[in-house]
């Protein structure tokens, strides 16, 4: 068992140690103390990180026996057992995590007191903590929980950590009943939460700061409350400051009317984009009026055959638009490559569309298909005025036939 330094002061940084054990494990370096204040990754919260002998500490994990292991970026030279070595705790790290574990008591209390509502788990992210409630909440009772917690934040009470045996705990008011035997590590935020807790926190609910719930979404028929604290409060106001102050001079608009805004933005570009759609298909119409006089005929039916630029959209548009009058069928290919094909024939002529793009496919490569009377491909290779050199030709030749 490593004696945990961390149990009676999780503001200790700066520690000296008895070397247990050295070992290699896949590559890396594992060290073993008689004590230290690296705290190892459980009940939800992160390890510590640092350094041991100016060596820094990449994981600190929690064997099953109890022993807490560092492992090492880098070679710890052989050692005999006994040496002392110096451990340096990253206070920064350390430190959030103890706003965010100490904010989540309060926060569960709140939750708890308030509402009834069970802490199930607790996890904590590197950017945001999440705790799932026992049960789904409405808006109004989130709001009212992250209220009483920050009042408790703000009336600054102690955080008292201490030991008790089995029948003294049998007398405590546990939010949660403890589920380990012999004796526990009490965790007390004064008159509000007893919790038993191995993990770190802050001496006073003060250093909290702010607690702030960033989302609550429905989990499992309970609530996923995701929340920051202190310094993690103070960085997301920070990013959504600055995604407010860009959108408000973008918008030239009050923060309170940026809802508002985006809407009318929103409905401009609606109106925009079916104006354009309008506006495309009487083009369509003007350019196949413009198409229409350059035709050759096979029979009775006039073949329009060119090469255009444009996008799939145009090609369908313009093609749909010769097609749109009488005994005409219409082949558009697109002039950059990959090419686009676009067959469409009036409904008064027996062709097969489809069949047109697929042998021109089988040539040309791409992939299409579609229906007889309007037919597509695209990634058609070769000089745009082969293919519909290609396309006329076996338009021609099907209509021969009949
Ligand atoms: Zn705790």
């Amino acid at each position: 068992m490593t004696e945990r330094l961390y149990y009676t002061d999780p503001y200790l940084t700066d520690f000296d140690a008895r070397l247990q054990s050295v070992a290699e494990r896949e590559g890396r370096t594992v060290l073993v103390l008689d004590r230290t204040a690296f705290y190892p990754t459980s009940g939800g919260q992160p390890f510590d990180t640092g350094t041991l002998a100016g060596i820094r500490v990449l994981e600190v994990v929690e064997a099953e026996n109890g022993t807490i292991e560092h492992v090492l970026d880098g070679r710890f030279p052989p050692a005999p057992p006994a040496l002392t070595v110096h451990g340096r705790i990253d206070w920064n790290r350390r430190f959030d995590h103890m706003q965010q574990h100490t904010g989540q008591h309060v926060l569960s209390a709140a939750f708890d007191r308030l509402h009834q509502a069970r802490t199930m788990s607790f996890h904590m992210g590197r950017e945001a903590a999440t705790i799932d409630l026992a049960i789904d909440l409405p808006p109004a009772a989130i709001a009212s929980a992250e209220t009483e917690a920050n009042r408790i934040v703000w009336e600054d009470r102690p955080v008292i950590t201490s030991f008790v045996t089995p029948e003294q705990a049998s007398s405590l008011a546990f939010r949660k009943e403890p589920v380990r035997a012999g004796t526990l590590r009490v965790v007390e935020v004064e008159g509000f939460d007893v919790s038993a807790c191995g993990g770190t926190h802050v001496a006073r609910t003060g250093a909290i700061g702010v607690i702030l719930i960033a989302g609550t979404e429905k989990f499992r028929g309970g609530t996923r409350v995701t929340f920051v604290c202190g310094g993690r409060a103070m960085a997301s106001y920070r990013t959504a400051r600055q995604a407010i102050d860009g959108s408000v001079r973008l918008l030239s608009v009050l923060p309170s009317e940026l809802p508002s805004a985006i809407e009318r933005v929103q409905a401009d570009m609606k109106e925009a984009r079916r104006r354009i759609k309008e506006l495309a298909g009487d083009l369509a119409v003007h350019e196949a009026a413009a198409l229409i006089g350059r035709a050759g005929e096979t029979g009775s039916v006039r073949i329009v055959v060119e090469s255009i630029d444009g996008d799939a959209t145009r090609l369908k548009d313009l093609a749909g638009a010769l097609a749109g009058r009488p005994t005409t069928v219409a082949a558009l290919v697109s002039r950059t490559s990959p090419h686009l094909l676009v067959v469409a024939r009036s409904g008064d002529v027996a062709l097969e569309s489809d069949e047109i793009v697929r042998e021109m496919t089988k040539r040309f490569g791409g992939r299409g298909g579609g229906r007889p009377e309007m037919a597509q491909a695209g990634g058609l290779g070769g000089p745009p005025d082969a293919i519909a050199d290609a396309v006329r030709e076996a338009i021609a030749a099907r209509l021969s036939d009949r």
